[in-house]
């Protein structure tokens, strides 16, 4: 094999361990949304009057990736945790200054 193609098997081999591990939770599913740092509404089926409430943590069969959405929600979790903690955190981003 050439040493330029086993560099770039040793390369995507890194990748693919630094890549996370897709959970398959509410709080990274395209149908959830956050209402609180614990907790939000699951919208898998749309126009209720009520969506049921799920915790982060709760998973079911009808998960979908919500890709990027997910970091932008565990930052919006850091912030209101900090928050709560009385660290003063820039509005909006939730990023701890
Ligand atoms: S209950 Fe299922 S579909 Fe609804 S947000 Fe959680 S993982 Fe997604």
């Amino acid at each position: 094999m050439p040493v330029a193609w086993k560099f770039i098997r040793a390369q995507s081999k890194k990748k693919e361990k630094m890549r996370p591990v897709p959970k398959k939770i509410c709080l990274d599913c395209r149908n959830f949304s956050l209402q609180d740092t614990s907790s939000g509404v699951c919208k898998v089926v749309k126009g209720l009057a009520d969506y049921p409430v799920k915790a982060t943590g709760d998973s079911c069969d009808q998960w979908r990736d919500c890709g990027q959405q997910y970091f932008i929600r565990i930052g919006w979790i850091k912030g209101e945790l900090a928050r709560e903690q009385g660290l003063q955190v820039t509005a909006g981003t939730g990023i701890i200054t």
